[in-house]
C-alpha cells in the first residue's frame, strides 16, 4: 500500500501547494480521498488520470475538500468510452452535493452530447453515503470509515484501508474522538490534517482563530497518533503553511508526543505502509 499526498494546502490558494486530497493506491487499485483544488493535476502527476481510479471518498463537503469534484465529475465522463458511473462515498449530504453539481454542470453536459455524436450518455455518479464501518471492499481491500469530529460542520467521517495486513488511514478535518481513535488503532501510516496553534495564534485574525477548535493541532495530532500506536504519522492540509526554515520546528512539536515516524508532507509527498505481521 502507497499513500500519496496529492494536494497539501489549506483553503486559501499557495502556489505550490494544492488542494486536499490523498492518492491511496492497494491491491492495484487507486482510491482518491478528497477533491480539493488541483486535485487532477497532482493525480496526473502521481501518473494516473481518474479513469484508473477506483472510488472517490470525500471526508467532508467543505469546500477546500470538494472544489474540484466537478472536475472530476466532467474528467471521468468526457474520458469515458461507455457508460460507467463514477463511484463516489461520503457522509450525509453527498448525494444532494453531487445532484447539485450536476445541475450547476447542466448547460455543459448538454453541449457536450450535442457536439459528440460518440458521447449519447449523461455523466452518471453512483452515490453511497456512509456513516460507521465498512464501506467497501475490492480486490482484497477492505475501506472502513469512522465519524470524526469537525463541528459545526457535520457529519464528518475519516477512511482507513486495510490490504494484506497494511493499514493506512486519511482521518480529514478533525479533533481527537472515539472515531479518530478507531480509525488509527494500529495503523501503519496515518495521515492527518493539522494546525499549529501557536502560529495560528500570532496571526490577530478572528476568522483563523476560529479554525482551531475544529482542527488537530501538532500536539492533539501526536497524541492520537500514539493512543493508536500508529508507525507514521503524515501531516497535511498545514495551517498556515509552514514559513520555510520551520519545518523542523513543526515536526518537534509532534516529536513531543509520539515516539513514531513524522513526515511533513509536500504536495506528491508518497509514503509507503507496511505490511503488518
Ligand atoms: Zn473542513
Ligand atoms: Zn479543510
Amino acid at each position: 500500500m502507497k499513500i500519496t499526498t496529492l494536494g497539501t494546502g489549506w483553503p486559501l490558494p499557495s502556489a505550490d501547494r494544492a488542494g486536499a486530497a490523498n492518492l491511496v493506491e492497494a491491491g492495484g487499485q487507486r482510491f482518491l480521498v478528497d477533491t480539493g483544488r488541483g486535485v487532477l493535476m497532482r493525480l496526473a502527476a502521481a501518473g494516473a488520470g481518474i479513469g484508473q481510479v477506483t472510488a472517490v471518498l470525500l471526508t467532508h463537503l467543505h469546500s477546500d475538500h470538494v472544489n474540484d469534484f466537478n472536475d472530476v465529475l466532467t474528467t471521468h465522463w468526457i474520458g469515458s468510452f461507455a457508460p460507467a458511473p463514477l463511484k463516489v462515498f461520503g457522509p450525509a449530504g453527498t448525494q444532494a452535493f453531487v445532484d447539485r453539481t450536476l445541475a450547476m454542470l447542466e448547460d455543459d453536459i448538454g453541449w457536450r452530447m450535442d457536439h459528440h455524436d460518440d458521447l449519447s450518455w449523461r455523466p452518471e455518479v453512483e452515490v453511497t453515503e456512509v456513516t460507521d464501518g465498512l464501506v467497501l471492499e475490492s480486490g482484497g481491500v477492505r475501506v472502513l470509515c469512522a465519524p470524526t469530529d469537525h463541528r459545526p460542520v457535520h457529519p464528518t467521517v475519516g477512511y482507513r484501508f486495510e490490504h494484506e495486513g497494511a493499514v493506512g488511514v486519511c482521518a480529514g478535518d478533525t479533533v481527537p474522538c472515539d472515531g479518530l481513535d478507531r480509525l488509527v488503532a494500529g495503523a501503519g501510516v496515518y495521515v492527518q490534517t493539522v494546525c499549529r496553534r501557536s502560529a495560528v495564534e500570532a496571526i490577530p485574525a478572528p476568522r483563523l482563530q476560529d479554525i482551531l477548535d475544529y482542527h488537530s493541532d501538532l500536539a492533539q495530532a501526536g497524541q492520537t497518533a500514539t493512543r493508536g500506536g500508529v508507525g507514521t504519522i503524515v501531516l497535511t492540509h498545514m495551517v498556515p503553511p509552514p514559513v520555510p526554515g520551520t519545518e523542523a520546528e513543526w515536526v518537534a512539536e509532534v516529536a513531543e508526543h509520539f515516539d513514531g515516524t513524522i513526515v511533513l508532507a509536500e504536495d506528491l509527498t508518497a509514503v509507503e505502509v507496511p505490511a503488518g505481521e
